[in-house]
């Protein structure tokens, strides 16, 4: 059986609270951590260094811990400027190029805004540009990096779940990253019951076959949202009024055999909310196996 694998996105603050500093220390501060994912954050531009990124990965193996990139946040691959498409495709290829360094085999991109033009123009932008950044992989030698476009949580942005799906058929190693606090904050939240979430589940499994939903990648927090615009911050576990609750997507995890890279992006505790995360999908396991029992 594939493995389900949780981490943080960045560092959480007990990380400079534990003494750790240095980016290679990374790994063994996840490790402490009970977890095995971590998502390197290149949302303000790619800067870190090959030697630095080969060291990273190195420790990162030994430790058994996945990693991924976030790629920087100003792509736009629905911009209306063709000159802002092109360079989007630059940071794409910096992010993989990064991304290869450090042995991480996802980069996540947001696609970008829809507020100028139409949602269906915007898609029909950022569709076009994801295949020319699909062929610039191809031609430099990173076939083996995979773009996963990320479900946002603000209202003018592109990515709604049926948009990163259909982005995602750009090309079949492109895999859905699924944020479901965002997709609450965008829907106002509309993510509250287990078909809420088994909604998600089958829309990928329809759209991109089973193998491609059974590797989703993930973001996990909790965000508080408006009525209006949708996103306005991300919170920690400790929220009880926003949400979402992870119960009913650890459930679902286990029902449909899936094996995901789960991502926290609480505000400060996202490497102990990963954990709890962790614990919420050991629970799910214990109570199939429970369910079976019954049945049998
Ligand atoms: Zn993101």
């Amino acid at each position: 059986m594939k493995m389900v694998r949780f981490g943080p996105a960045g560092n959480s603050d007990s990380f400079t609270a534990m003494g750790f500093k240095k980016t290679a220390q990374i790994p063994e501060y996840v490790h402490k951590m009970g977890l095995n994912a971590y998502e390197y954050q290149c949302g303000r531009g790619v800067r870190i260094s090959t030697e630095s990124a080969n060291e990273l990965g190195r420790l990162a193996k030994e430790y058994g811990i996945q990693l991924s990139l976030h790629a920087p946040y100003y792509i736009s691959m629905s911009s209306i400027e063709e000159e802002k498409r092109l360079n989007s495709i630059q940071y794409i290829l910096q992010s993989a190029r990064a991304a290869h360094d450090m042995g991480a085999e996802r980069i996540i991109v947001h696609s970008g805004s829809c507020s100028k033009i139409s949602r269906e123009e915007a898609l029909a932008l950022a569709i076009d540009t994801m295949k020319l950044a699909v062929k610039a992989l191809d031609d430099n030698g990173y076939s083996h990096i995979r773009i996963c476009p990320e479900t946002m949580g603000k209202v003018n942005q592109l990515g709604t779940l049926d948009e990163v799906l259909e982005l995602c058929k750009v090309d079949e190693r492109l895999i859905p990253c699924i944020d479901f606090g965002h997709l609450n904050a965008r829907t106002f939240g509309g993510l509250k019951s287990y078909k809420d979430f088994a909604a998600i589940f089958d829309q990928m499994e329809n759209k991109l076959g089973s193998s491609r939903m059974k590797e989703f990648h993930s973001h996990f927090s909790k965000i508080e949202y408006t009525q209006k615009g949708g996103e306005k911050a991300h919170l920690t576990f400790s929220d009880t009024l926003f949400g979402p609750n992870f119960e009913p997507v650890a459930d679902l995890i286990v029902r449909k055999n899936c094996s995901p890279i789960i991502i926290c992006e609480s505000a400060g505790t996202q490497a102990e909310d990963a954990y709890a995360m962790k614990e919420m999908y050991e629970k799910a396991i214990e109570n199939q196996c429970k369910r079976q029992t019954t049945e049998e």
